[in-house]
Order: C-alpha cells, then structure tokens, then sequence
C-alpha cells in the first residue's frame, strides 16, 4: 500500500519540521519538501536551481509546468515502490492540485492534513527562524500568494471528503501527536527500528 498525503499550512506552520519527524519516528514514510528540492538545487548550480532560485528570493512561485514535472519525476519512483509520501509545499495552486490527482492512482492520493496556524504567529515563527528567503517583505508575499492561491486547496480537499484539519499551536511534541494521529488514520504506522 502506498499512496501519497498532502500536508497543508501556512510557511512557518511547522510543516518541514513535523514531517522530518514523522519520516524518522515510521517506516515506510518518505518527507517530500518541494521547498528544500528546489533549495538543493540551487545549491548545486543547476539550471532549474538558478531559474528557482532568483523566483524563491522574490517570494513568489516557480511555474506549474516546471513544479508539476519536478514532482511527478519524484514521486513516480517512490510510489512504485509502495512508500507512504509525505507531500510538503506541494501542491501549491489549483492547477497543482489537478495535475497531482493526475499523478496518484486512482486511490493513491490518502489525504490532506492542515496545520492550521494563524497570519500572526507565522510570521512571527519565520522571522525569528530567519532563512534567508525570510525577510518581512519575502514574508509577506509568501502569506499572500498562500491566501490567494493555496488556501483554495483547502476547499478543494475539503469538498472531497479528505480534509483533517490540525491545531498547529503548542509544542512541537503536542504537535506531532496531533498530526501523527491524523497520518495514522490514513495509513497504517509501524516504529522504525
Ligand atoms: P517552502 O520551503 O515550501 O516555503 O518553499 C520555498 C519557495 O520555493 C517558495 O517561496 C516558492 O518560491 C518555491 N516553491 C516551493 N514549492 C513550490 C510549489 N509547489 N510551487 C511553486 N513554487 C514553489
């Protein structure tokens, strides 16, 4: 069994750091960020890393063409191979969403999970983070391209019947409970060793 689930939030929500920890704590379970894929590769100096790489400095977002195809060269392998991904930072607009449900088998997509956490303490979370893309007015832009064009996505899981929505508020351990609760009601979870 394998199939994908989405995790919804606001930057700053909490996503990256409560998927590492899901990815370490359960087998079977792979983080995928599309944020530290496009951070890798502009890193290493390839073409798509320094088109995305100017983009991520202004806030805004990189194409859906080129999003939808560096995500499905990602998944595909992964999911053949019948591991659980968790999807971070993708999809990220309405056609992101249409082009994932394209991507996932029939049943392959399991859900979403929100980590609902409001405008103000986000920005409060990135600023005190301080990654270099995080500046006010970086800041910002991303909450407002999340309002405008990720927030729909909500509504489109909802409508779907596949929506869990999570208090993201609290300690990092309170949490992880929360979500682990919400991701072990879609596949089952075994410990790593
Ligand atoms: P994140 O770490 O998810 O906040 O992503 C950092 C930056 O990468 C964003 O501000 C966008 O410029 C870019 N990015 C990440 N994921 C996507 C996506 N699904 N669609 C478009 N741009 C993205």
């Amino acid at each position: 069994m394998s199939g994908v689930i989405v995790v919804l939030g606001r930057q700053g929500s909490g996503k990256g750091t409560q998927c590492a920890l899901l990815q370490r704590r359960y087998g079977g379970i792979v983080h995928v960020s599309t944020g530290d894929m496009l951070r890798d590769a502009a890193a290493s100096g390839s073409p798509l890393g320094r088109r995305a790489e100017a983009i991520m400095a202004t806030g805004e977002l990189v194409p859906d063409d080129v999003m939808c195809d560096v995500v499905a060269e990602r998944l595909g392998p992964l999911l053949e191979s019948g591991i659980t991904v968790l999807l971070d930072g993708f999809p990220r607009t309405p056609a992101q969403a249409a082009s994932l449900a394209g991507m996932t088998a029939a049943d392959g997509l399991l859900g979403a999970v929100l980590l609902d956490v409001d405008v103000a303490e986000v920005s409060e979370r990135m600023l005190a983070r301080g990654r270099h893309d995080d500046t006010a007015v970086g800041i910002a832009r991303r909450l407002e391209l999340y309002e405008e064009q990720t927030a729909p996505l909500v509504d489109w899981f909802s409508e779907r019947a596949m929506l869990q929505r999570i208090d993201g508020t609290g300690t990092p351990a309170e949490v992880f409970e929360r979500l682990t609760a919400a991701v072990g009601g879609l596949v089952p979870l075994r410990l790593s060793r």
